[in-house]
């Protein structure tokens, strides 16, 4: 099995042989086609599996193949527990991308840090988010960042999330979305809170499992 195989163009292969990626993952195989093809995904994939890069290839692919006018209007958004793993996930974003004369650009945005300098990274424009709800809360509420280009929302670590807060967060950053886009949701660990957030966001998913 090759990442070309599952339909990711040479340019990001060649990415992923940089990254020391030889062979994808089970997670990477079962989930990147259908990504790729723009479907929902329900994921059951703990941290270890590969379950970043299982999406991140798939959304750089389609942002990448898209209309230029989308360039620099945020296109994929990302949600995530913690401040370290939206670190991790913008990381992995910048470290995929294959190399361009118009480089995508990942804003991070997490709380407990001053709002001012992430204020002034939106301004320029980004084509992907990636961000803890609070924070990306508050950044909307000073109308620092519009999300109505979004084309592909993922929920990572959605048990997380629930845990810390988001089932009364959800609703607000919904509304500020299209209603018309991708959803993928990544989840270690699927209690009924989960399946209720997953029955809400996702449409005829695929589920896949590391
Ligand atoms: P994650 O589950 O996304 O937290 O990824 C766990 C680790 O696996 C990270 O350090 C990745 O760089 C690495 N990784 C992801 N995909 C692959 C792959 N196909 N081959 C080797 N390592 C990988």
């Amino acid at each position: 099995m090759t990442f070309e195989s599952l339909g990711l163009n040479p340019a990001l292969a060649h990415a992923c042989a940089q990254a020391g990626f030889t062979t994808p993952s089970p997670i990477q195989v079962a989930a990147i086609p259908p990504l790729l093809r723009g479907q929902d995904v329900l994921g059951l994939a703990p941290t270890g599996s590969g379950k970043t890069a299982a999406f991140v290839l798939p959304l750089l692919q389609r942002l990448l193949a898209g209309h230029p006018g989308g360039f620099r209007r945020v296109r994929v958004l990302v949600l995530a527990p913690t401040r370290e793993l939206a670190a991790q996930v913008g990381d992995v974003f910048l470290r995929l991308a294959p190399s361009s004369d118009r480089p995508l650009k990942v804003a991070v945005l997490y709380g407990g840090v001053s709002i001012n300098p992430q204020m002034l990274r939106l301004r320029g424009g980004a084509d992907i988010v990636v961000a803890t709800p609070g924070r990306l809360l508050d950044l909307l509420d000073r109308n620092a960042v519009r999300l109505d280009a979004v084309q592909s929302l993922v929920l990572d670590e959605a048990d997380r999330l629930l845990d810390l807060g988001f089932a009364a967060e959800r609703e607000r950053v919904l509304l500020a979305l299209p209603t018309r886009r991708q959803n993928l949701l990544f989840s270690a660990t699927f209690p009924p809170e989960v399946q209720a957030l997953a029955d809400e966001l996702l449409h005829e998913a695929v589920r896949v499992e590391a």
